[in-house]
C-alpha cells in the first residue's frame, strides 16, 4: 500500500492507494482496516473519514486512490444535518413552475431563507408516474403529461442520477449532495469521484425531498401546468395554472428543456428568446462484458471491478463528437414527450448491473444546421430537433419503436438484416439511420466514431447497435437573463435550469436553482 502524506496538522489528511482485490476484501470493515495500516505512522485514532475515492484503472494492477481525512484527540468529523428551516413570512411568496432538479432545490433554498414556496408541476407525483412510464416502455402508450420527461423530480427521476458537474464550485455542489444523502441517497456520493444514485433509488429521494418542502410550509401541486402569463408593463402579474389565474410575485420559471409549450407561450408573448447551439447524434449500445473487456484487461478481478464506462471526445470538420451520458449497466430509455417523436436517453440502476452499456454519441448542432427552419427566428433550431424526432418516429414506424441499426451496417451506410440485441423495450425497426440527419452531421458522427474506435479498440464490435435521436442533450433554446438572473424584459420572471439554457445536468439545474432564488433575495451567490 503506498501512503502519501498531504499535511501534519491536527487533522491530518493523507493519499493512499489501496489493491482493488484489498479494498474489497475490507469492504464490510474499511474502518478498522484503514486504520490498522495507518496506525503506525499516526498513533490512535477515533474515525478516519474518506474524503475522495477514484478508481485508477491505467495500469494492471488496478487500486483505489483514497483521500482520508483522520481524526485522533478531540478532534470527531462534523455530521451532516438538515439546514435551518426559519418560519415563513407568509406575504412572501415565489411560484416554481417544475418541480425537477432546478425546481426542487429553489424550493429548498426558499424555505431556507424564509420564501413560501408554491411548486406547480404539470406531470403526476411519482407514484403514478411510475406507472406512466411502465406503460409507455410495455405498449408504446405516450401520457403527454407524465412520462420520463414530465412528472416529479423532473428529467432527473428517471435518469441514471450521475452526479457530476463540470462546474468546479465544489462547496456549492456539496450543500446539494448532503441533502440528497440526508433525504436518503448513499453517503458514497459525498466523496465517490464519479457519484451516481441510479434509477432504482432516485424516486424515494425526491419524494422525501417533496415531504420536506410541504412539512415546512411550501406548497407543491401536480397536475398543474402552467398555460398563460398575464404580462403588464415589465411584470408578470398572473399566472395561469391550468386555466385558472392566480396572482404572483416572483416566477421561477424552471420548466425544463422538452417543454416546447411554454417556448411557443413565451414567443407568443413576444418576450425574448435566443436560438442556442445544442448536440444530437444517436445513442450507442454494448454488450457491458465487452466495455469491461476494452477498458480493463483484466480478467484476473472481473468480479469486483464496477462496470466499466467511457467518456471519448474529437473533433471532425472543426465541430465536436462526443460521448454524452455514458450508462453502465444501463436502459435505453423512449424519452420523448409528446405523440409522433422518438427520442432515446439512458438510465441505470444503482448497481449498473444490466447487461448493456448506453451512451449518446452526438455532435455539436449550431445555426449552419438550422438554415432551412431560420425564418422560425429563436426558435429555429426547436423546429430543426423536433423535425428530426418526427423523421425519426416514421422512421421507427410508430408506437415508439426506434429506428435502429447494427453499428457496422451503419458506418458501412447498408441497413442491417437483423438487428443486434437492445434494452430498448417498445421495439425497434432496422434502417439506414444515415437517411435521418442530413450528411454533415452524419460525417462528424460516423467519423467521430471511426475515430474512437482507434482509441477504444475493438468499440466497433460487431454485437454494436445504434438508435437514434439522442436529441434533448441540451435545450436549443436560451431565455435571456440579466446579470440579476431576472428574464431581460420582466423583472419578476427568473427563467431557471436547463430549460432556460442554464444548466446541463442535475447537478448544474439544483445549482441555478439555489442561484436564481438566492438572486430573488439579492443574495450573493
Ligand atoms: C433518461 C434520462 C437520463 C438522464 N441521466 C442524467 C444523469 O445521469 N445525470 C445528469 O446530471 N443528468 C441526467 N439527465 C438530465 C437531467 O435529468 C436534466 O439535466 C435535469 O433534470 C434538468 O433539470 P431541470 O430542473 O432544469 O429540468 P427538468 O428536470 O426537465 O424539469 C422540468 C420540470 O418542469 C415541468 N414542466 C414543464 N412544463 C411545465 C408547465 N407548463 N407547467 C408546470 N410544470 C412544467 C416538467 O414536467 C418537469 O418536471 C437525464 C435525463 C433523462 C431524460
Amino acid at each position: 500500500m503506498d501512503i502519501s502524506w498531504k499535511s501534519k496538522v491536527a487533522r491530518d489528511i493523507i493519499e493512499i492507494s489501496v489493491p482493488i482485490h484489498e479494498y474489497h476484501a475490507q469492504e464490510e470493515k474499511l474502518q478498522p482496516f484503514f486504520k490498522s495500516k495507518i496506525r503506525e505512522i499516526q498513533g490512535d485514532l477515533n474515525v478516519i473519514k474518506i474524503l475522495k475515492k477514484s478508481l485508477d484503472a491505467r495500469k494492471t494492477d488496478i487500486k483505489y486512490n483514497l483521500r482520508l481525512e483522520l481524526f485522533s484527540g478531540k478532534d470527531w468529523p462534523e455530521t451532516i444535518s438538515m439546514p435551518d428551516f426559519p418560519p415563513l413570512r407568509k406575504e412572501e411568496t415565489v411560484h416554481i413552475i417544475g418541480f425537477g432538479p432546478a425546481g426542487v432545490f429553489a424550493a429548498l433554498k426558499c424555505l431556507q431563507l424564509g420564501i413560501k414556496p408554491i411548486v406547480v408541476e404539470r406531470g403526476q407525483a411519482v407514484k403514478e408516474r411510475r406507472r406512466d412510464v411502465a406503460k409507455l416502455n410495455r405498449s408504446g402508450e405516450m401520457n403527454t403529461e407524465s412520462n420520463y420527461c414530465y412528472g416529479e423530480g423532473g428529467a432527473g427521476t428517471f435518469s441514471d442520477g450521475k452526479l457530476y458537474t463540470r462546474s468546479m464550485k465544489r462547496g456549492k455542489i456539496q450543500e446539494i449532495l448532503e441533502l440528497l444523502v440526508l433525504h436518503g441517497a448513499d453517503e458514497n456520493i459525498l466523496y465517490e469521484a464519479h457519484p451516481h444514485i441510479g434509477t432504482n433509488k432516485l424516486p424515494e429521494i425526491i419524494e422525501n425531498l417533496r415531504e420536506t418542502i410541504r412539512d415546512n410550509g411550501g406548497e407543491v401541486r401536480f397536475g398543474a401546468k402552467l398555460t398563460d402569463l398575464n404580462i403588464i408593463g415589465q411584470q408578470v402579474k398572473e399566472i395561469a395554472i391550468n386555466g385558472q389565474w392566480e396572482s404572483c410575485q416572483n416566477v421561477v420559471l424552471a420548466t425544463g428543456h422538452s417543454a416546447r409549450d411554454i417556448y411557443y407561450l413565451l414567443h407568443q408573448n413576444q418576450i425574448a428568446l435566443e436560438a442556442k447551439p445544442f448536440a444530437m447524434g444517436f445513442r450507442i449500445e454494448h454488450p457491458q462484458s465487452l466495455i469491461n473487456n476494452i477498458q480493463y484487461h483484466n480478467e484476473k478481478n472481473a468480479a469486483i471491478l464496477p462496470p466499466a464506462a467511457y467518456s471519448l471526445v474529437t473533433q471532425v470538420a472543426g465541430k465536436g463528437a462526443f460521448s454524452f451520458c455514458m450508462c453502465p449497466g444501463g436502459i435505453i430509455a423512449p424519452a420523448a414527450t409528446d405523440n409522433g417523436e422518438v427520442v432515446v436517453n439512458g438510465w441505470s440502476p444503482s448497481k449498473r448491473n444490466g447487461n448493456y452499456a448506453n451512451s449518446g454519441w452526438v455532435t455539436e448542432i449550431g445555426e449552419e444546421e438550422w438554415v432551412d427552419f431560420k425564418h422560425h427566428g429563436p426558435l429555429a433550431g426547436l423546429e430543426f430537433q423536433k423535425y428530426i424526432e418526427q423523421k425519426a418516429y416514421e422512421m421507427g414506424g410508430g408506437q415508439f419503436k426506434v429506428p435502429a441499426q447494427n453499428l457496422l451496417d451503419y458506418l458501412e451506410e447498408k441497413q442491417s438484416n437483423a438487428l443486434n440485441a437492445s434494452s430498448y423495450h417498445p421495439g425497434k425497426t432496422s434502417v439506414d439511420l444515415n437517411n435521418l440527419y442530413p450528411e454533415a452531421i452524419n460525417f462528424r458522427l460516423r467519423e467521430g466514431l471511426r475515430a474512437m474506435t482507434k482509441k477504444l479498440k475493438g468499440f466497433d464490435h460487431q454485437d454494436a447497435v445504434v438508435t437514434a435521436p439522442e436529441s434533448r442533450t441540451s435545450a436549443p433554446v436560451r431565455i435571456p437573463r440579466t446579470v440579476d438572473l431576472h428574464h431581460t424584459e420582466i423583472t419578476n420572471l427568473y427563467p431557471c435550469g436547463e430549460g432556460a439554457g442554464y444548466a446541463g445536468g442535475i447537478i448544474s439545474a439544483g445549482l441555478d436553482g439555489i442561484r436564481v432564488v438566492k438572486a430573488i433575495k439579492e443574495i450573493e451567490s
